[in-house]
Protein backbone atom coordinates (compact mmCIF):
# COMPACT_ATOMS: atom_id res chain seq x y z
CA UNK A 1 0.00 0.00 0.00
CA UNK A 2 1.15 3.30 -0.97
CA UNK A 3 1.77 5.58 2.19
CA UNK A 4 2.13 9.24 2.22
CA UNK A 5 4.79 11.44 4.99
CA UNK A 6 3.38 15.55 4.55
CA UNK A 7 6.14 17.69 5.75
CA UNK A 8 5.48 21.38 5.45
CA UNK A 9 9.14 22.73 5.04
CA UNK A 10 10.71 26.62 4.87
CA UNK A 11 9.41 30.12 5.29
CA UNK A 12 7.07 29.30 2.61
CA UNK A 13 5.72 26.02 3.98
CA UNK A 14 6.00 23.99 1.14
CA UNK A 15 4.57 20.49 1.09
CA UNK A 16 6.98 18.11 1.19
CA UNK A 17 5.83 14.57 0.43
CA UNK A 18 7.72 11.40 1.42
CA UNK A 19 6.09 8.55 -0.76
CA UNK A 20 6.61 4.64 -0.50
CA UNK A 21 5.26 1.77 -0.72
CA UNK A 22 5.09 0.34 3.33
CA UNK A 23 6.50 -2.80 2.21
CA UNK A 24 9.70 -1.46 1.16
CA UNK A 25 12.19 0.77 2.71
CA UNK A 26 12.96 3.25 0.10
CA UNK A 27 10.97 6.86 -1.05
CA UNK A 28 10.14 9.29 -3.18
CA UNK A 29 10.49 12.73 -2.25
CA UNK A 30 7.89 14.94 -4.11
CA UNK A 31 9.34 18.68 -3.87
CA UNK A 32 12.35 18.75 -1.00
CA UNK A 33 12.40 22.08 -0.46
CA UNK A 34 14.19 24.55 1.87
CA UNK A 35 14.57 22.56 4.46
CA UNK A 36 16.73 19.76 4.40
CA UNK A 37 16.90 18.86 8.20
CA UNK A 38 13.31 18.33 8.55
CA UNK A 39 12.84 15.59 5.26
CA UNK A 40 15.78 13.77 7.10
CA UNK A 41 14.34 13.18 10.57
CA UNK A 42 11.12 12.17 8.84
CA UNK A 43 12.91 9.97 6.65
CA UNK A 44 14.84 8.54 9.41
CA UNK A 45 11.58 7.92 12.00
CA UNK A 46 10.54 5.87 9.10
CA UNK A 47 13.44 4.34 8.17
CA UNK A 48 13.63 5.52 4.27
CA UNK A 49 16.12 5.82 1.85
CA UNK A 50 15.48 8.26 -0.78
CA UNK A 51 15.47 7.17 -4.56
CA UNK A 52 14.01 9.73 -6.87
CA UNK A 53 13.23 13.17 -6.33
CA UNK A 54 9.88 14.50 -8.40
CA UNK A 55 9.82 18.52 -8.82
CA UNK A 56 6.75 20.20 -9.71
CA UNK A 57 8.58 23.18 -10.06
CA UNK A 58 12.01 24.98 -10.18
CA UNK A 59 10.85 27.19 -7.55
CA UNK A 60 13.73 27.10 -4.51
CA UNK A 61 10.84 26.58 -1.87
CA UNK A 62 10.23 22.97 -3.75
CA UNK A 63 13.79 21.66 -4.59
CA UNK A 64 16.32 23.50 -2.37
CA UNK A 65 17.13 20.61 -0.82
CA UNK A 66 17.40 18.04 -3.99
CA UNK A 67 21.08 18.46 -4.57
CA UNK A 68 21.51 16.84 -0.69
CA UNK A 69 19.63 13.97 -1.69
CA UNK A 70 20.77 13.55 -4.69
CA UNK A 71 23.90 13.64 -3.64
CA UNK A 72 23.06 10.20 -1.48
CA UNK A 73 22.31 9.07 -4.66
CA UNK A 74 18.75 9.60 -5.39
CA UNK A 75 17.90 10.56 -9.22
CA UNK A 76 15.87 14.02 -10.00
CA UNK A 77 13.16 14.13 -12.62
CA UNK A 78 11.64 18.22 -13.40
CA UNK A 79 10.31 19.65 -16.44
CA UNK A 80 12.68 21.07 -19.48
CA UNK A 81 10.91 24.05 -19.23
CA UNK A 82 11.87 24.74 -15.56
CA UNK A 83 15.33 23.46 -15.90
CA UNK A 84 16.56 27.07 -16.72
CA UNK A 85 15.55 27.56 -12.53
CA UNK A 86 17.47 24.84 -11.57
CA UNK A 87 20.48 27.88 -12.22
CA UNK A 88 19.33 31.14 -12.55
CA UNK A 89 17.75 33.68 -10.13
CA UNK A 90 14.15 32.39 -11.94
CA UNK A 91 13.87 30.43 -8.99
CA UNK A 92 13.14 33.14 -6.17
CA UNK A 93 15.14 32.27 -3.75
CA UNK A 94 15.55 35.85 -3.40
CA UNK A 95 12.09 36.22 -1.86
CA UNK A 96 13.21 34.86 0.89
CA UNK A 97 17.02 36.40 0.49
CA UNK A 98 18.17 32.51 1.36
CA UNK A 99 21.27 30.79 -0.93
CA UNK A 100 20.25 28.43 -3.43
CA UNK A 101 21.89 24.76 -4.01
CA UNK A 102 21.87 24.53 -7.91
CA UNK A 103 21.62 21.16 -8.22
CA UNK A 104 21.56 19.01 -12.00
CA UNK A 105 17.88 17.24 -13.02
CA UNK A 106 19.17 13.53 -14.07
CA UNK A 107 15.95 13.30 -16.06
CA UNK A 108 13.88 16.17 -17.70
CA UNK A 109 10.37 15.43 -18.54
CA UNK A 110 7.80 16.59 -21.20
CA UNK A 111 4.72 15.80 -19.80
CA UNK A 112 2.94 12.29 -20.44
CA UNK A 113 5.92 9.99 -19.40
CA UNK A 114 5.05 7.34 -16.79
CA UNK A 115 7.92 7.30 -14.44
CA UNK A 116 8.46 4.03 -12.63
CA UNK A 117 10.19 4.68 -8.73
CA UNK A 118 10.33 2.36 -5.64
CA UNK A 119 7.50 0.12 -6.69
CA UNK A 120 5.45 2.60 -7.85
CA UNK A 121 4.21 4.54 -11.18
CA UNK A 122 3.64 7.76 -11.31
CA UNK A 123 2.27 9.69 -14.23
CA UNK A 124 3.17 13.04 -15.47
CA UNK A 125 0.76 15.88 -16.80
CA UNK A 126 2.36 19.01 -17.64
CA UNK A 127 0.04 21.65 -16.11
CA UNK A 128 1.95 24.94 -17.47
CA UNK A 129 0.81 28.38 -15.85
CA UNK A 130 1.99 29.04 -12.10
CA UNK A 131 5.40 28.37 -14.05
CA UNK A 132 6.39 27.28 -17.79
CA UNK A 133 7.49 23.94 -16.60
CA UNK A 134 4.89 23.46 -13.70
CA UNK A 135 3.77 19.02 -13.87
CA UNK A 136 1.16 17.54 -11.67
CA UNK A 137 1.93 13.22 -10.92
CA UNK A 138 -0.69 10.82 -10.17
CA UNK A 139 0.12 8.09 -8.43
CA UNK A 140 -3.18 5.53 -7.93
CA UNK A 141 -6.22 8.07 -7.07
CA UNK A 142 -3.50 10.56 -5.17
CA UNK A 143 -2.70 13.72 -7.38
CA UNK A 144 0.27 15.83 -6.29
CA UNK A 145 -0.35 19.42 -7.61
CA UNK A 146 2.18 21.54 -6.54
CA UNK A 147 1.47 25.29 -6.83
CA UNK A 148 -1.41 24.53 -9.74
CA UNK A 149 -4.09 23.85 -7.68
CA UNK A 150 -4.43 24.35 -4.24
CA UNK A 151 -7.67 23.77 -1.86
CA UNK A 152 -9.63 26.19 -2.68
CA UNK A 153 -7.34 28.11 -4.95
CA UNK A 154 -4.91 28.10 -7.45
CA UNK A 155 -1.18 29.14 -7.58
CA UNK A 156 0.15 32.58 -8.71
CA UNK A 157 1.06 33.71 -12.07
CA UNK A 158 2.83 36.52 -11.40
CA UNK A 159 6.33 35.37 -11.20
CA UNK A 160 8.90 34.77 -14.18
CA UNK A 161 7.11 32.40 -17.23
CA UNK A 162 4.12 32.55 -15.33
CA UNK A 163 0.43 32.65 -17.42
CA UNK A 164 -2.80 33.08 -15.89
CA UNK A 165 -4.73 31.90 -19.18
CA UNK A 166 -2.29 28.55 -19.61
CA UNK A 167 -3.06 27.53 -15.33
CA UNK A 168 -6.58 28.32 -16.60
CA UNK A 169 -6.39 25.72 -19.08
CA UNK A 170 -4.65 23.35 -17.14
CA UNK A 171 -7.07 23.11 -14.00
CA UNK A 172 -10.30 23.72 -16.08
CA UNK A 173 -9.08 21.36 -18.97
CA UNK A 174 -6.47 18.69 -18.18
CA UNK A 175 -7.14 18.70 -14.16
CA UNK A 176 -10.95 18.82 -13.90
CA UNK A 177 -11.11 16.83 -16.84
CA UNK A 178 -9.50 13.93 -15.50
CA UNK A 179 -11.93 10.77 -14.80
CA UNK A 180 -12.40 9.72 -11.29
CA UNK A 181 -11.71 11.71 -8.10
CA UNK A 182 -8.18 11.89 -6.69
CA UNK A 183 -6.86 12.89 -3.21
CA UNK A 184 -5.19 15.89 -4.02
CA UNK A 185 -1.91 16.97 -2.17
CA UNK A 186 -1.02 20.59 -2.80
CA UNK A 187 2.12 22.20 -2.84
CA UNK A 188 1.04 24.55 0.07
CA UNK A 189 -1.72 24.23 2.54
CA UNK A 190 -4.13 21.32 3.39
CA UNK A 191 -5.20 18.53 1.52
CA UNK A 192 -8.30 18.41 -0.65
CA UNK A 193 -10.38 16.25 -3.18
CA UNK A 194 -10.26 16.89 -6.53
CA UNK A 195 -14.56 16.49 -7.16
CA UNK A 196 -14.23 19.06 -3.93
CA UNK A 197 -12.26 21.71 -6.40
CA UNK A 198 -14.61 20.76 -9.31
CA UNK A 199 -17.46 22.06 -7.66
CA UNK A 200 -16.20 24.83 -5.14
CA UNK A 201 -12.70 26.23 -6.43
CA UNK A 202 -12.13 29.58 -7.89
CA UNK A 203 -12.01 27.65 -11.34
CA UNK A 204 -14.55 25.73 -10.81
CA UNK A 205 -17.28 25.92 -14.13
CA UNK A 206 -20.64 27.39 -13.03
ZN1 LIG B 1 5.98 28.00 -6.98
ZN1 LIG C 1 5.49 27.16 -3.69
Amino acid sequence: MIKIIMVPVGLLQANCYIVHDDTRNDAVLIDPGDDEESIRVELLKARLSPKAILLTHGHFDHCNAAKAFAADGAKIYMHNADEIMTRTRLNMSELTGGPFNSFTPDVLLNGGETIEECGMSFKVIHTPGHTAGSVCYITEDKLFTGDTLFYLGVGRTDLPTGNYRELEHSVRDILFKLKGDFAVFPGHGELTALSFEKEHNMLAEI
